[in-house]
C-alpha cells in the first residue's frame, strides 16, 4: 500500500523518482464520494459544484487558491461522531486540524467539545463562545501563562504531559485557589501504522509519560497527592491517519491495566479514559476509512471487555477526532498556471499556491488526489505532478495523479480532503498570502477566514 511504501529516510529521493499510480482511473471526470465532501458533484455544465454552487462562480467571487468547506458535511460528521459515541462518552474535536470562530460555533451547536493546545487556540474557542468546561487543554510544553489562563477561565481538563507539568499545574491551581481537573497523558508503546513523524505513542518521542518502567504509575501517585489537582483519568493518543483498530486495542488494554494498578495501589477508580484521535480519512480512492459508529463500537467493546476482566466499572470514554471530522469537508481550488511536459517522466502542472497552503506532501509524503474542476474532458489521461509556485523543488501538492491531457492554463483544478492540517499549517513562505476559507451551504457561500492581503503582511513588518 502506498502509505507504507514510503518509509522515513531520504524522502526527497522517493518524491522525485517514485511513481505511485500504475494505471489511470477508468473515468477521469468521476468524483469518488469517498474523497469529496458530501454535497460535491458535477452539474450539467460539467463544473464541480459544492453546496449547489459551481466552482467557476466561486473562483470568480473569492479568487484562487481558496479552501471551500462544505458546512453541512462538517455538521453531519459532528453529529455522526456524537451519535455514535452517545451519552456515555465525549467527543472532543481537535482544534489544531482547523479552527476558526465559525467552526467553534458549529461545534457548540452540534454538541461537541473542543481540544486546544495553545493560548491562541484557547482565545479563539472562548471568543466564539465555547464554554470553558467543554475545552480540554493539551500540549507538551504549555507555558506558565497558558496554564494560568486555562485554570483561571476554568477549562474542563488539562492533559498533563510531564512530571514538571504535574507540579506546575498543581502549584498554579493552588495559588489561584482552584482544583483543576486533569488527565495524565501516557505513551503506551504502540507504534501506529502511519508515517513515523505522526505516530506519537511509541516511546522515543516528545509526548506523554511512558507506561513502561512504572513512570506513568509514578505520575499518578504524584498527581493524587497534590491538592491543586483532581485527577479524572488517563489519556492516550497513538498517532494520526490510522486505519487499523489494532493500535487502539493495545492502547485501551494498557490504559485499563494502569487503571487497575491505580485501584490496587490507591483504592481509587479513575472515572475517565481518553483514547485520543488519529482516525484516518480517504485522501485517495485506495483509502478505506471506518465510520464513526464502527469506531465507537470497537472502542466501547474493547474498554468494556478489559474493564470487566479487571473488575473495574467501565470508565467514561472520550475521543478526539480532528482530521476525521474536518478533513473530508473541504477542497482546495487552484488555477492552473504553467504546464511543463517532461519527456518520458511526467507533466508538471503548476498552480497558484503550493506548500504555503498545503505543507503535508512536503512534510510527510502525504498523498492527495486531484480533479479538473471547471469542466469535464474526454481527452486521454496524462500522468501529472501538481506543484506550487514556491522556491523549493519539494513544493509538491499532489505527487502522482492523472489529469486530462488537454489541461490548459486557467483551468481550475481541485484537491479534495484538504480540510485538516492545511489552512492550520499554512505559511507566508515567499510572502504568500494565506488563502481564505469559504463555507458553502445550501447555495450560499460565506467567507469564514478571509484571504490575507499585502497590507496584512506589511502591518507586521514594523522595521
Ligand atoms: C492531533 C491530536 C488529535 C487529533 O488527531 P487527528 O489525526 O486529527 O484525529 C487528537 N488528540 C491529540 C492529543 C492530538 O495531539
Amino acid at each position: 500500500m502506498s502509505r507504507s511504501a514510503h518509509p522515513a529516510g531520504p524522502r526527497h529521493a522517493d518524491v522525485m523518482t517514485e511513481g505511485h499510480y500504475t494505471a489511470p482511473p477508468a473515468d477521469l471526470n468521476a468524483l469518488d464520494a469517498k474523497v469529496w465532501a458530501r454535497t460535491v458533484t458535477r452539474d450539467e455544465n460539467g463544473a464541480v459544484t459544492v453546496g449547489g454552487i459551481e466552482v467557476t462562480r466561486l473562483a470568480e467571487e473569492f479568487g484562487t487558491p481558496a479552501y471551500f468547506l462544505d458546512e453541512s458535511d462538517f455538521r453531519a460528521r459532528c453529529r455522526a461522531w456524537a451519535d455514535a459515541f452517545g451519552r456515555d462518552a465525549d467527543v472532543f474535536y481537535a482544534g489544531k486540524a482547523f479552527l476558526s470562530r465559525a467552526v467553534v460555533r458549529w461545534l457548540k451547536e452540534e454538541g461537541l467539545n473542543l481540544d486546544v493546545c495553545s493560548g491562541g487556540e484557547l482565545t479563539c474557542a472562548l471568543d466564539a463562545g465555547m464554554p470553558a468546561e467543554r475545552i480540554a487543554f493539551h500540549g507538551n510544553n504549555k507555558t506558565v501563562g497558558e496554564i494560568e489562563r486555562a485554570v483561571t477561565v476554568g477549562v474542563g481538563r488539562i492533559v498533563l504531559d510531564s512530571f514538571q507539568e504535574i507540579a506546575r499545574v498543581a502549584h498554579i491551581a493552588q495559588r489561584l485557589g482552584k482544583r483543576q481537573r486533569v488527565q495524565i497523558r501516557v505513551t503506551v508503546g504502540v507504534e501506529a501504522h502511519t508515517h513515523e513523524f505522526i505516530a506519537t505513542a511509541h516511546e522515543d518521542q516528545k509526548f506523554g509519560i511512558a507506561l513502561a518502567g512504572g513512570q506513568a504509575a509514578e505520575a499518578v501517585r504524584r498527581a493524587l497527592t497534590l491538592d491543586g489537582l483532581e485527577l479524572i483519568g488517563i489519556h492516550s493518543h497513538i498517532g494520526s491517519q490510522i486505519f487499523d483498530m489494532a493500535g487502539f486495542e493495545v492502547s485501551a488494554r494498557r490504559v485499563v491495566q494502569l487503571l487497575a494498578e491505580v485501584r490496587d495501589e490507591h483504592g481509587v477508580e479513575l472515572p475517565e479514559i481518553d483514547l485520543g484521535g488519529g482516525l484516518g480519512i480517504a485522501y485517495t480512492s485506495e483509502d478505506d476509512p471506518r465510520e464513526p459508529h464502527e469506531i465507537a463500537k470497537a472502542l466501547g467493546d474493547i474498554v468494556t471487555r478489559e474493564c470487566e476482566a479487571a473488575g473495574l466499572a467501565t470508565p467514561r470514554i472520550s475521543v478526539e477526532p480532528g482530521r476525521a471530522i474536518v478533513g473530508p469537508t473541504a477542497f482546495t481550488l487552484y488555477e492552473v498556471g504553467t504546464i511543463k511536459p517532461l519527456e518520458g517522466l511526467r507533466t508538471y502542472v503548476s498552480v497558484d499556491g503550493g506548500m504555503s497552503d498545503n505543507i503535508r506532501t512536503a512534510l510527510y509524503d502525504a498523498e492527495y488526489s486531484v480533479a479538473l474542476a471547471s469542466r469535464t474532458s474526454d481527452a486521454e489521461p496524462m500522468l501529472v505532478r501538481v506543484v506550487g509556485k514556491h522556491c523549493e523543488s519539494g513544493d509538491i501538492v499532489v505527487k502522482d495523479a492523472f489529469l486530462p491531457s488537454d489541461l490548459a492554463p486557467s483551468d481550475l483544478i481541485a484537491v479534495p480532503a484538504t480540510g485538516a492540517y492545511c489552512r492550520s499549517m499554512a505559511s507566508n513562505y515567499n510572502h504568500a498570502l494565506r488563502p481564505p476559507v469559504v463555507a458553502v451551504r445550501d447555495g450560499e457561500a460565506r467567507v469564514i477566514v478571509r484571504r490575507e492581503t499585502e497590507e496584512d503582511l506589511l502591518r507586521l513588518d514594523v522595521g
